[in-house]
């Protein structure tokens, strides 16, 4: 099967609409979300709509979990808390609805998705080779995604050692053997210094996971968030992608 895999998508209607005409061309069989659909951008119905229409598996992020009422605000940070509540204000019941029927964790096709980690679904930012390591071996499935950091990258073990490497669009890696971590990157507020869209095509058949990037409208994103009055610091990151 072949699958693409979007992430942290976080209320960035110009950055999802970009990705899905590109998913569109790919033509997968199935669309998978990790979760984190709503917070820090100014469009949470309209992203959660077309992610609830094109999505054949979705899960909650930290974000969504927060907005529905499952995680205090207070473990947020400034700018992202100060989202999360315009957020939970501002939703429709539409929104609340799909977003209170998500998981952090699931399974499909043998493949393990986690929002963060495979050992915290919910908060794990896993970018060091040391905490990749601890997690891949405890994954139950060979394969698992996970999304959280907004940062395109991959880690692996072949039972001697870990490697982990950052994904630059155009990456296609052989994920046939072994054990890995796989993270698409951020379709929304990418933070990885390339501040354009990110998603993984994703093939169960030949285990192969390759990196796309799509330019978007970085300012239309960028201005409603400014109209929104939402904290200024969300906007201008868009700009710069971290
Ligand atoms: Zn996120």
């Amino acid at each position: 099967m072949r699958i693409a895999v979007i992430s942290d998508v976080h209320s960035n209607l110009p950055a999802l609409e970009a990705v899905m005409e590109d998913i569109g061309r790919a033509d997968p069989d199935e669309v998978w979300c990790l979760g984190d659909l709503v917070g820090y951008g100014a469009d949470p119905d309209a992203c959660t709509a077309l992610v609830r229409d094109v999505t054949e598996y979705c899960l909650a992020g930290n974000h969504d979990l927060v907005v529905r009422g499952d995680i205090d605000v207070d473990y947020f940070a400034a700018a992202a808390g100060e989202a999360a509540r315009w957020t939970a204000k501002v939703i429709g019941p539409e929104t609340r609805d799909y977003l209170a029927g998500l998981s952090p964790l699931g399974e499909r096709d043998g493949v393990g998705l986690y929002h963060a980690s495979p050992r915290d679904p919910v908060w794990e930012y896993v970018l060091s080779v040391s905490q990749a390591a601890e997690c891949l071996e405890g994954q139950r499935q060979r394969v698992c995604l996970i999304g959280h950091s907004h940062v395109a990258c991959y880690f692996h073990t072949n039972g001697e050692g870990t490697v982990g490497e950052p994904a630059p669009p155009g990456t296609e890696v052989d994920i046939s053997s072994g054990k890995w971590l796989v993270n698409p990157g951020g379709v929304g507020q990418p933070r990885d210094g390339d501040p354009r869209a990110a998603w993984l095509l994703l093939d169960t058949d030949r285990w192969t996971a390759e990196y796309k990037r799509v330019e978007y409208d970085v300012e239309r994103a960028a201005g409603s968030i400014r109209a929104a009055k939402l904290p200024r610091q969300l906007a201008d990151r868009l700009y710069e992608g971290h």
